[in-house]
């Protein structure tokens, strides 16, 4: 609990303290006060102490109001209030028995939308734990990755670009950090942050040495101190007031209420001329009342926004399956349409093992590397083939050396198996060093660093300062990709470790031939004796030596080659976009069937530099055709998702670094890397893959379009059920004949069918060859021509069909309440076997098999059982005006609706309507 004020008066240990407070503070202070220490942070012990004291680190579930709010919200709705006055009235007219269906079926539809809704965000709200979130913090001195959830007041936390802040903290040590407070301030542009006291009233916005738990990290580092966790943090408190439930709303759900709630207005209204038209007949009000009601409760299709929703749901399920975690529910849609994915290469396409395959030295040396992973096991051998360390010529030591002390990467060794924690280019050359005898920890011994010029995927290299404790002097190490560090040198190191100078072309040309083989290549320099004053970005380039090349091997994931292909199958084109070279992501490219042949056709690979070349006229083409896009940089992404959008396409790009933000959320589908990415761009992203692999976009993509198959065949399959159960009744009191089905029996129909059957359609599985037709263009409507007049005839057949039945049972002397039970057995046997026409939107019922959908047969059984019950329970005849038919009926029922179905799949043959 809070404390009083914070004061620096002793507190009682890891208590907690008002957030206002410490902003106000000297940072040291804030260290006192929480017991911790800036250095070491807490102990494990101590913070496994606080935990249980204080809890986890989470902010509640977001519910969407209270149980009781959510329960009343199911009462919310015009046909409720509808039925409610009807309720009403017929007990006003002591017709008991009617008003108490019409209660209890308002109160099992309510229960029913609650147990479903809730299971829906049940459903999305376990997705969020399959994104682990997790903080860096230093524990008895000691750097750990923690679960975000562990964080207790007094930790000492460590954040760096692209991550979330974990919780409420003050700093203590910054270095350039920025920080984008948005989802607290609403205020876009980053803030920087630094340590100095405030005056205690600086509003939230303004508290510079304070970074708030949700905020997000775009550039620099920082250190502080946890302050407030969970609930506490001022996240917490807007997440009290606001109760952040995630919206269960998509562009399909809000169109489709908008669609229900006109469509109620009209129905409404004509059942209120239902109503006037029979009273001018000179008909009973009472009998009039009931038949606009039992007209309006038919004919709108109630359940159409819950059905959609809970359909989505269950393909956000299923896309959880198959490792895509969908963190905004319209993706789940869009998915579907998705006609372009732009995918990364490293990581996604690839395996992002690399291993060093092949050193090159200036003298023109190639030696080739032996063994793989990240067992340091294995042999450099010369071009003879004799085995050699990295005592062969000095400039392989000293390009061994760039890789592996200017390089942040560590590897361990656990359990017999090594590891790595860092950059899998940067482990591969720690590898290939430890091959050649340079061990991590000596290297980093004899060449302290005492500087860094960080790799970012703008600069394309790295650079480090060292002290050099053989010479006494200072050391400058470089590695990146070959034409930056080209760029840095001036010469090239000889074997003697002389400097010649620099032969540029050849450089190239080995790194091309590196390249085009496949592997990643990375240029290594050195300044063996170095100015440390000197040592800056603007000032590095021309004074480095080229001491080699580095090539890897990162081979292609083994399942990209098929989910490629799939995708093609698909009408999906896959453009790869990448940092790497040209050459590299070619023969990549190449090898995973991603080009149009086996080498790179005219105009399928650019590069950044030839895109920024290009002018905006013909911007949007290039890169339409474009296949592989190589050494583009994060910035550029953004216009190559405004270019394909401009043609028309949905795009899909995936993105792990804090740049690829804008581009994530200008995509359709942003797609985020569980594993490697930052915080940053998962929390742009619609889609987060908790795989990184490439495959996975594909699945999703198919269920995306299983997702749309089943929404489009639940509408298809309620819409006429609908309009048959209102023009039924609109169709009576126009013609002024005996109603053939009830008002309390109307009710019936629509609350079991909807539930029983046609929800089912939602576990539908996926459609054979679902991923071998074009992607669903995102301008045509939900329902086609063709299938808008599949409904208008499946509704007059159900209309056609009840009159028939009901006709020619009074006709062979049936009494009323026998032939209505007839009309309603026949309503709901024609709805059966169009479910099982449903299943498919172009194939014949009986091409599915009969136990492809497990959930319809239930269902189907399910309502079967409620028949029965309606037509020979004596209660259900007393409440519902039913009575037991024959035999002969029921053979009569299920001929007619047997013709119906037979009428619908000729039409289907015919007319076939693919979603
Ligand atoms: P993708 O965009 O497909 O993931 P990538 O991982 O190759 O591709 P970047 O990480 O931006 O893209 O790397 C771009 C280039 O920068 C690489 O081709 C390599 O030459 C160089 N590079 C990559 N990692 C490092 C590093 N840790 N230090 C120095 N240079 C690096």
């Amino acid at each position: 609990m809070p404390g009083t004020e914070a004061t620096g008066t002793p507190r009682p240990p890891g208590g907690r303290h008002p957030a206002e407070a410490h902003h106000a503070l000297v940072a040291h202070e804030v260290v006192l006060l929480l017991e911790t220490d800036a250095e070491r942070g807490l102990s494990g012990p101590e913070a496994a102490r606080r935990l249980e004291r204080f809890g986890p680190n989470l902010l509640p579930p977001a519910t969407g109001g209270s149980l009781l709010r959510r329960i009343l919200g199911q009462f919310h709705h015009p046909l409720i209030y509808v039925l409610l006055v009807a309720g009403a009235v017929t007990a006003a007219l002591g017709e008991y028995v009617d008003s108490t269906v019409i209660l209890a079926v308002v109160l099992v539809n309510a229960l029913i939308g609650f147990v479903q809704e809730s299971k829906a965000e049940a459903a999305l709200e376990g997705l969020r734990a399959m994104v682990r979130t997790t903080a860096t913090v230093v524990r008895g001195g000691r750097e750990h990755t923690v679960p975000s959830a562990e964080l207790v007041p007094g930790d000492l936390v460590v954040v760096e670009a692209g991550d979330k802040v974990p919780a409420d903290v003050r700093l203590v040590r910054v270095a350039e950090l920025r920080v984008d407070e948005s989802a607290l301030t609403g205020e876009s542009d980053p803030v920087t942050k630094d340590e100095v006291v405030l005056h205690p009233g600086t509003p939230v916005a303004d508290r510079r040495n304070m970074t708030h738990s949700g905020t997000l990290v775009t550039a620099g580092r920082g250190a502080g101190v946890v302050v407030a966790t969970g609930p506490e943090t001022e996240l917490g408190a807007i997440h009290r007031l606001v109760g952040s439930a995630e919206t269960l709303a998509t562009p399909l759900t809000a169109k489709l209420a908008a669609f229900s709630r006109i469509l109620t207005v009209v129905i409404l209204a004509l059942a209120a001329v239902t109503f006037a038209i029979g009273l001018a007949r000179g008909e009973e009000a009472v009998r009039m009342f009931t038949a606009a009601v039992a007209l309006a409760v038919g004919a709108i299709p109630e359940g159409l926004p819950a059905a959609v929703t809970i359909t989505l749901a269950i393909g956000v399920v299923r896309m959880a399956r198959r490792r895509a975690v969908i963190r905004r529910l319209p993706a789940v849609e869009t998915l579907g349409g998705t006609t372009v994915i732009c995918s990364d290469k490293t990581g996604t396409l690839t395996e992002n093992q690399m291993t060093v395959r092949t050193l090159w030295t200036p003298d023109g040396t190639a030696y080739q590397v032996t063994g793989s992973g990240y067992d340091p096991s294995g042999t450099l051998r010369d071009a003879d083939g004799t085995a050699v360390t990295a005592d062969a010529s000095h400039a392989l030591r000293w390009c061994l050396l760039a890789g592996a002390a200017c390089n942040d990467a560590v590897l361990t060794r656990a359990g017999g198996r090594w590891e790595l924690r860092g950059d899998p280019t940067e482990g591969a050359m720690l590898v290939v060093a430890g091959k050649a005898g340079l061990r991590a920890d000596e290297v980093a011994e004899r060449l302290p660093r005492t500087d860094t010029i960080a790799f970012s995927s703008e600069r394309r290299y790295m650079a480090t300062l060292h002290d050099d404790a053989a010479s006494g002097a200072s050391a400058v190490l470089a590695k990146g990709a070959t034409e930056r560090v080209v760029g840095l040198c001036a010469g090239q190191m000889a074997a003697d470790g002389g400097t010649r100078p620099l032969d540029r072309a050849a450089v190239l040309a080995a790194a091309e031939r590196l390249a085009a083989e496949g592997l990643r290549v990375l240029a290594t320099a050195a300044r063996p004796a170095a100015e440390p004053a000197a040592f800056s970005e603007r000032e590095l380039p021309g004074t480095l030596v080229l001491t080699g090349l580095q090539a890897m091997l990162d081979p292609p994931r083994p399942a990209a080659t098929a989910a490629v292909g799939a995708c093609h199958d698909a009408g999906i084109t896959v453009k790869m976009i990448t940092g790497d070279h040209a050459a590299t992501a070619s023969a990549v490219a190449g090898r995973i069937g991603l080009l149009t042949g086996p080498r790179p056709g005219e105009g399928e690979v650019l590069t950044g530099t030839e895109l920024a070349a290009l002018s905006a006229r013909e911007y949007p083409a290039a890169v339409d055709r474009a296949r592989v896009l190589a050494r583009v940089s994060p910035e550029q992404k953004l216009g190559l998702v405004r270019a394909l959008q401009e043609r028309g396409q949905v795009v899909a790009m995936t993105g792990d670094g804090v740049n690829d933000a804008p581009a994530l959320r200008q995509a359709d589908i942003g797609v985020a890397m569980g594993r490697g990415g930052t915080e940053v761009a998962k929390d742009a992203a619609d889609m987060v893959l908790t795989d990184d692999d490439f495959a996975t976009i594909e699945a999703a993509v198919e269920e995306g379009r299983g997702v749309f198959d089943n929404l489009t065949k639940f509408v298809v399959w309620t819409l006429p059920t609908n309009m048959g159960e209102g023009l039924v009744i609109l169709v009576a009191v126009l013609l002024g004949s005996t109603l053939p089905i009830l008002p309390t029996q109307i009710l019936w129909i629509n609350m079991t069918t909807a539930v029983a059957l046609g929800l089912m359609l939602a576990f539908e599985p996926k459609e054979r060859g679902i991923m071998n037709r074009p992607p669903r263009d995102p301008a045509r409507p939900l329902l086609t021509r063709a299938l808008v007049l599949r409904v208008l005839l499946v509704s007059a057949l159900l209309i056609a069909g009840s009159w028939w039945v009901f006709g020619w049972e009074r006709d062979a002397g049936a009494s009323l309440a026998e032939a209505r039970t007839a009309a309603v057995n026949l309503f709901v046997s024609v709805e059966v076997l169009y479910l099982f026409s449903c299943r498919s939107l172009t194939r014949p019922a009986w091409r599915l098999g009969l136990f492809g959908n497990r959930w319809v047969i239930g269902g189907v059984l399910t309502q079967a059982l409620g028949q029965l019950a309606l037509t020979y329970l004596p209660t259900m005849n007393h409440l519902f005006h039913t009575a037991p038919i024959s035999a002969r009926t029921w053979l009569h029922i299920l001929g007619v609706a047997l013709l119906a179905a037979l009428v619908i799949a000729v039409d289907k043959r015919l007319r076939p309507a693919p979603g």
